[in-house]
C-alpha cells in the first residue's frame, strides 16, 4: 500500500469521516502548499504531548491549570459537571455559563464495563467537600447511561448538602410540537419552567 492509500485508510478511521470524504482530504493535503502541511503535521505530532487534562477539573489545556479554573472573574463556586472535553467548549460557546466545570470522562456504562470508579467523580465529590462549592450543574447526556450517571451522582452529592440542579431538556427552537418525540416532549413537560416577563 502506498502512502496515499495508507492515508486516506487512516483518515477515513476518523469519526464523521467515511471512505469517499478521506479521499478526498488526503488529495487535499496531496496538492497543499508546503507550510500549511509542516504547520499541520507538527500540530498532529505534538498534540498529546501538549494537551493534557487539567489537574482540577479535567478540561484539555496546555498549563497545569486550564485558564477556566485560572480564571478569578468566573463563579468558582458553581460547577457544571459534563461528560466529556468537548461539552465544556459547547457550553462556553453559548456565552451564558459563568462557573467552573468538571469532566467526568464519559458516564456510567455496564454495557461497556464503565463503571463509577472508571470517571472522575472522586475527585467533584472532594472538590464540593473542599472548595465550598454552592451549586453542581449536572450537564449530562440525556441518554441511559447520563441519566443512570446523574442518578449517581445526586445520590452522592445529596450527602453534602449541595444544591444540585439539572440542565433542562426540552424542545428544540424553531421546532414543532408536532415534530418531537413523546420523550422529549415528555420530559420536556416535567422540566417545565416559570413563565417569566
Ligand atoms: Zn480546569
Amino acid at each position: 500500500m502506498n502512502v496515499l492509500d495508507a492515508l486516506i485508510r487512516n483518515l477515513s478511521r476518523m469519526p464523521g469521516i467515511g471512505a469517499k470524504s478521506a479521499s478526498r482530504l488526503a488529495y487535499f493535503l496531496l496538492e497543499a502548499d508546503k507550510e500549511y502541511m509542516h504547520s499541520l503535521s507538527q500540530q498532529i505530532a505534538s498534540l498529546q504531548d501538549k494537551i493534557k487534562p487539567c489537574s482540577v477539573c479535567g478540561n484539555y489545556t496546555e498549563e497545569e491549570l486550564c485558564s477556566i479554573c485560572r480564571d478569578s472573574r468566573r463563579d468558582h463556586n458553581l460547577v457544571c459537571a459534563v461528560e466529556h472535553p468537548q461539552d465544556v467548549a459547547n457550553i462556553e460557546s453559548t456565552n451564558e455559563y459563568n462557573g467552573l466545570f468538571h469532566v467526568l470522562g464519559g458516564a456510567i456504562s455496564p454495557l461497556d464495563g464503565v463503571g463509577p470508579g472508571d470517571l472522575n467523580i472522586a475527585s467533584l465529590i472532594h472538590r464540593v467537600k473542599a472548595e465550598g462549592i454552592d451549586e453542581v450543574i449536572i450537564a449530562t447526556n440525556p441518554t441511559v447511561e447520563g441519566d443512570t450517571t446523574a442518578l449517581y451522582l445526586v445520590k452522592l452529592l445529596g450527602a453534602t448538602g449541595v444544591k444540585i440542579t439539572r440542565l433542562a431538556s426540552g424542545l428544540p427552537v424553531g421546532g414543532d410540537l408536532e415534530y418531537a418525540d413523546r420523550l422529549t416532549l415528555a420530559r420536556s413537560i416535567r422540566g417545565r419552567t416559570q413563565f417569566t416577563l
